[in-house]
């Protein structure tokens, strides 16, 4: 309980960004502090959603799943696949679009970065709505994968952004309004 206390304590919460009326939560902090990144590193390890030896690799979102996804990947001896916004990466790329509250939002992957069959954990920062991880999901399948689970910080209560992730296990380490 220290532990979970301590890293919590690490999460800062800017109200009003990026726009009125949102409170912005930030594991920035947790980063820059050694010992919370540690902490925050073992209880994702702990809450694994599957088993390790249930997936292959670890696919992060960019900007914050490229932060800490790597890490995590390390530790288990797995690879480690950039789920980056649309634009970034040289061409072949395999893309998804999904809604945002105003217009729609585009990642992407590189073709052949998923091996066919290949067992893949999505992590990511946060969850809110689950728009993001769905998408992230469905591209992950569509370049020929499978979605073993997925592992988040932290999650928004009141969106059940959970629910649209479909029958695939996931893990959240905080909640939060
Ligand atoms: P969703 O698609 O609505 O679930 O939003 C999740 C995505 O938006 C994730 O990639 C998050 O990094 C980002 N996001 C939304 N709200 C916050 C926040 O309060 N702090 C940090 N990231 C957020």
């Amino acid at each position: 309980q220290d532990n979970a206390d301590y890293l919590i304590s690490r999460i800062r919460s800017i109200p009003g960004f990026p726009k009125e009326g949102i409170n912005f939560r930030d594991f920035m902090p947790v980063l820059a502090d050694a010992k919370a990144f540690g902490l925050m590193l073992d209880a994702l390890e702990q809450a694994l959603p599957v088993p390790a030896d249930e997936f292959d690799a670890i696919a992060g979102l960019e900007a914050r799943g490229f932060l800490f996804g790597p890490a995590l990947a390390a530790r288990l001896g797995k690879g480690f696949i950039a789920v980056r916004k649309a634009g970034k990466l040289p061409p072949e790329t395999i893309g998804e679009s999904y809604a945002l509250e105003y217009g729609t939002a585009t990642i992407e992957i590189e073709s052949g970065m998923v091996a066919p069959g290949e067992r893949v954990l999505i992590v990511d920062d946060l969850i809110a709505t689950g728009g993001t991880a769905k998408a992230a999901a469905d591209l992950i399948r569509r370049a020929g994968g499978e979605v073993a689970g997925f592992s988040f910080v932290m999650e928004l209560i009141g969106l059940d952004g959970l629910a649209v992730l479909g029958d695939v296990p996931s893990s959240t380490l905080v909640t939060m309004p």
